[in-house]
C-alpha cells in the first residue's frame, strides 16, 4: 500500500460500535503503537457521556503508545452522520442527536477529524488492508445485530446525495415480512440480522426444539449471540441451522441484487456471525448469489469472508484520516 503519512505523522482510528469501543494508534506503516478498546454498553457507561468515554478510550490508546504527538483523527460511528461536517444524525443508542461529533474531538486534541458510518470505515479497512486492495468496486456487507453495507465504487466511498448511502440492510428483501427498526416491513435487517435469527432461534428454545440453545442460554435474545448458536448447529440442532442457512441464504439474496445494480469485483461479508460460522454462511450466501444474480454479472466475482475482524474499523478510519491529511498523494 502507498504511503500517505510523513515519517513522523501518527493517526489513530476510532471504532464505535454498538457494543464496543476501540481506538488504534498508527505509525507511518501502520503499525500498531497503542490501542485500548471497552464495552459501549454496560456499567461504565453510567460514568459519563458517549463523548467522554470516547475521549478516555482515544487518551488510553495514546497512552499505551506512549504519549506520542497525533496529527490526525479518523471514526467510524453508527449513522446516520453527514460525512463532510462529521455530525452524528441521530443515534438513538449512544444519545445523539445532531451531536458534531468532529468539531468536539478536534477541539480536544488540537488536529483534523474525519468521521463516516462505522460499517463504511470497516469495508474500507477490509479494502485497503485485507485481500480486495486491487479492486476498484467492491460491497461490503456486515450482518450484527443490525446488517450494515459499504459500497467503494471506482475506487471510492459511495455517500450519495444524503451523506447516508449502503444502507445494505435497509433494502426489501420480503414483502410484508416482519418489521424492521426502521419502521417497514421485510428490510434484509429484519430477517437476516443476528436479532431476526435470535428471534426465532428463542422461539425454537421456548417450545423445546432447541434444547441446546434453551439449556445454555435461555429465550432471552440478548444472550443468543453468534457463538453459542454455532455450538447449537454443531451439537446437531438442525432447526437452528435451518434458522442460520435461511438467514445467510437471504444475505445472498441482497448480495445478488447488489452485484446487479453495481457489479463489484468482490463482495466481502464480515460481523460476527460470519466469524463464528464461516463456512455455513458463504455457502449460503453463495447460492443466494447464483440465484439472484445475472450469470454474465456474477462471473467472476470473488465473494470472500471479512479478513481484519475487529480491526477492519480502526484501519479503515486511520486510512481516511491519512488520506484526508494528504490529499492526492
Ligand atoms: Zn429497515
Amino acid at each position: 500500500m502507498k504511503k500517505l503519512l510523513k515519517a513522523n505523522e501518527k493517526v489513530i482510528g476510532v471504532d464505535i460500535g454498538g457494543t464496543k469501543m476501540m481506538a488504534t494508534v498508527y505509525n507511518r506503516d501502520f503499525e500498531v503503537l497503542g490501542t485500548c478498546r471497552k464495552k459501549s454498553k454496560g456499567k461504565a457507561t453510567k460514568a459519563g457521556s458517549t463523548e467522554a468515554r470516547i475521549i478516555a478510550i482515544l487518551r488510553d490508546a495514546l497512552k499505551a503508545a506512549g504519549d506520542p504527538e497525533i496529527h490526525g483523527i479518523g471514526v467510524g460511528s453508527p449513522g446516520p452522520l453527514d460525512p463532510n461536517t462529521g455530525v452524528i444524525i441521530d443515534t438513538p443508542n449512544l444519545g445523539w442527536k445532531n451531536f458534531p461529533l468532529a468539531e468536539v474531538l478536534g477541539k480536544e486534541f488540537g488536529v483534523p477529524v474525519v468521521v463516516d458510518n462505522d460499517v463504511n470505515v470497516g469495508t474500507y479497512g477490509e479494502w485497503c488492508f485485507g485481500d480486495i486492495s486491487d479492486c476498484k468496486d467492491v460491497v461490503g456487507i456486515f450482518p450484527g445485530t443490525g446488517i450494515g453495507g459499504g459500497l467503494i465504487v471506482n475506487g471510492k466511498m459511495v455517500h450519495g446525495f444524503s451523506g447516508a448511502a449502503g444502507e445494505v440492510g435497509h433494502m426489501t428483501v420480503m414483502l410484508d415480512g416482519p418489521y424492521c427498526g426502521c419502521g417497514k416491513r421485510g428490510c434484509l435487517e429484519a430477517v437476516a440480522s443476528r436479532i431476526a435469527i435470535a428471534k426465532e432461534i428463542a422461539a425454537l428454545a421456548a417450545r423445546e426444539d432447541a434444547p441446546y440453545i434453551l439449556e445454555n442460554c435461555g429465550t432471552d435474545l440478548a444472550n443468543i449471540r453468534s457463538g453459542v448458536i454455532a455450538k447449537a448447529i454443531k451439537a446437531g440442532e438442525k432447526m437452528v441451522e435451518g434458522v442460520v442457512r435461511q438467514a445467510a441464504y437471504y444475505i445472498g439474496v441482497a448480495s445478488g441484487n447488489l452485484i446487479n445494480i453495481l457489479s463489484p469485483e468482490a463482495v466481502v461479508i464480515g460481523g460476527g456471525l460470519v466469524e463464528a460460522m464461516p463456512e455455513l454462511f458463504m455457502e449460503e450466501i453463495n447460492r443466494g448469489i447464483v440465484d439472484h444474480a445475472m450469470p454474465f454479472l456474477r462471473k467472476k466475482v470473488r465473494i470472500l469472508p471479512a479478513k481484519l475482524g475487529d480491526n477492519a474499523g480502526v484501519l479503515g478510519a486511520a486510512q481516511m484520516i491519512a488520506e484526508r491529511l494528504h490529499p492526492g498523494k
